[in-house]
């Protein structure tokens, strides 16, 4: 999955989450709230990916410095692909939560994010190892999508990104 696919995923599960709790009307006064919560999600749905400095954010500085001996050490897709990594994020968060006073789905985002990832890759080649330490092997969908590769055109992964752009569009258009 590639990072946009995987950033609309994160928007996907934010949406979600804002609907299913019914956390904020698209307002100015949440605003900064709407902002910050979006951003941590973002940013947890690219994390994993950290693990290669193949990766859009693997590949940037300052990020370059952990994902090169991150894969020289672990490889792709190993613990930060897996269920555990997901309640290091969310422990992680509600750290830094209560420290800053904030509200429960912005101390969740970062993990909603890692979630979202580990979700996503689970329907694409290659699979995650969920249970990671604990058992090595990669779990997938019967039936996956294959990442795009650069300047390729790949019609399983543009399917996928479509389908979250609609989804996506239409529980926005839900919440206006
Ligand atoms: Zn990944």
């Amino acid at each position: 999955m590639t990072a946009t696919t995987h950033q609309l995923t994160g928007v996907l599960f934010g949406i979600c989450t804002m609907t299913l709790f019914n956390l904020f009307t698209l307002t100015a006064d949440a605003l900064n709230h709407v902002l910050l919560f979006y951003g941590l999600i973002v940013f947890g749905s690219l994390l994993p990916d950290l693990d290669t400095p193949r990766s859009k954010l693997g590949g940037r500085f300052p990020f370059f410095f952990i994902s090169f001996p991150l894969n020289w050490l672990f490889g792709h897709r190993t613990w930060s692909h897996s269920l555990m990594f997901v309640c290091l994020t969310f422990i992680t968060g509600w750290m830094v939560g209560a420290f800053l006073d904030w509200e429960w789905y912005l101390c969740s985002a970062l993990a909603i994010g890692v979630l979202s990832h580990v979700v996503g890759d689970y329907f694409f080649d290659g699979g995650v190892p969920l249970f990671y330490p604990f058992q090595k092997r990669k779990y997938r969908f019967i039936v996956t999508a294959r990442t795009k590769r650069p300047h390729e055109w790949n019609i399983s992964e543009n399917i996928v990104a479509i389908l979250l752009i609609a989804a996506n569009s239409l529980l926005l258009l839900s919440q206006i």
